[in-house]
C-alpha cells in the first residue's frame, strides 16, 4: 500500500469520541500515523512479526495501519469502554475482524506473560493532566513486546532514555512531527492547533 493510500484510510476511520479529558486522548492524526508506520516498516517490515499489540489504541489507528502494512495480527488494549465501541466500528469498515482482538482493560492489569508480539506500538497518555500517567504505559510495553516498542509522545519528554537504560532497552528518538490537536484540548478556540511530538523506537537489545 502507498503512503498516501495509507494516509487516506487511515484519515477515514471512524473517530476517537473524545469524551474523557482525564485519559488525555490526544490521538494520532491520519498522517501522522502513516507516515511513521511505513518509516517503521521500512525498518522491521511487519509481515515478517507475529503481530503488534496497539496499547492504549482509541480508534486503532495504529494497530490498523500496521494491520494494512502486512501485521498479520493486532490487539488492541483500551480503557474506555465507548472507546471500544468505536474501535470495533473501525476494525469492522475495514473488514479486518478476523486479524484483531480488543482487550477492554486498564494497561495497568496486563501481567508478564499474558499478551507479547514482537512489536508494541503506542500513543499512550503523555502525564499533562495526570503526571506520569505514561509510566503504566512504557511497564506494560517491555512486558508485551518481544522485540521493539514503538512510541509516540511529546518531544520535550526527556525521560524516556533513561528509564529505557533503566529497563535494559535501548531507546533513541528518531522521528518528530507538530501533531495537530484536537479542539476540545486547544483550551477555549475552537481552532486546531498543533503540539509538538517525537516518536521514539526502544529495542530489547539482542541476546
Ligand atoms: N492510539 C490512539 C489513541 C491515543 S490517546 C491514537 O494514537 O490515536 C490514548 C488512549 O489511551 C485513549 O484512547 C485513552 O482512553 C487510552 N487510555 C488511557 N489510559 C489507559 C489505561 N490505563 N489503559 C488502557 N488505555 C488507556
Amino acid at each position: 500500500m502507498r503512503l498516501r493510500h495509507l494516509a487516506m484510510a487511515l484519515s477515514k476511520l471512524p473517530a476517537h469520541p473524545f469524551r474523557e479529558p482525564s485519559l488525555e486522548q490526544y490521538g494520532t492524526d491520519g498522517e501522522t500515523a502513516a507516515r511513521w508506520l511505513y518509516s517503521i516498516n521500512a525498518e522491521e517490515p511487519f509481515e515478517e512479526t507475529d503481530g503488534v499489540i496497539d496499547l492504549g489504541a482509541g480508534n486503532g489507528i495504529l494497530g490498523i495501519g500496521a494491520l494494512l502494512l502486512g501485521a498479520p495480527n493486532a490487539i488492541f488494549v483500551e480503557i474506555d469502554a465507548d472507546v471500544c465501541e468505536s474501535l470495533r466500528n473501525a476494525i469492522s469498515s475495514l473488514n479486518l475482524d478476523d486479524r484483531c482482538r480488543i482487550l477492554n482493560g486498564d494497561v495497568c492489569t496486563l501481567e508478564e506473560g499474558q499478551l507479547i508480539r514482537d512489536l508494541v506500538i503506542m500513543n499512550p497518555p503523555w502525564g499533562r493532566q495526570t503526571p506520569r500517567a505514561d509510566r503504566p504505559f512504557l511497564d506494560a510495553a517491555t512486558k508485551c513486546a518481544r522485540d521493539s516498542i514503538h512510541l509516540l509522545h511529546g518531544r520535550g519528554a526527556s525521560h524516556i532514555e533513561s528509564w529505557a537504560e533503566k529497563a535494559g532497552w535501548e531507546a533513541k528518538k528518531w522521528m518528530e512531527v507538530d501533531l495537530p490537536m484536537p479542539a476540545i484540548y486547544s483550551h477555549h478556540t475552537k481552532k486546531m492547533r498543533t503540539t509538538e511530538a517525537a516518536m521514539w523506537w526502544i529495542k530489547r537489545p539482542a541476546r
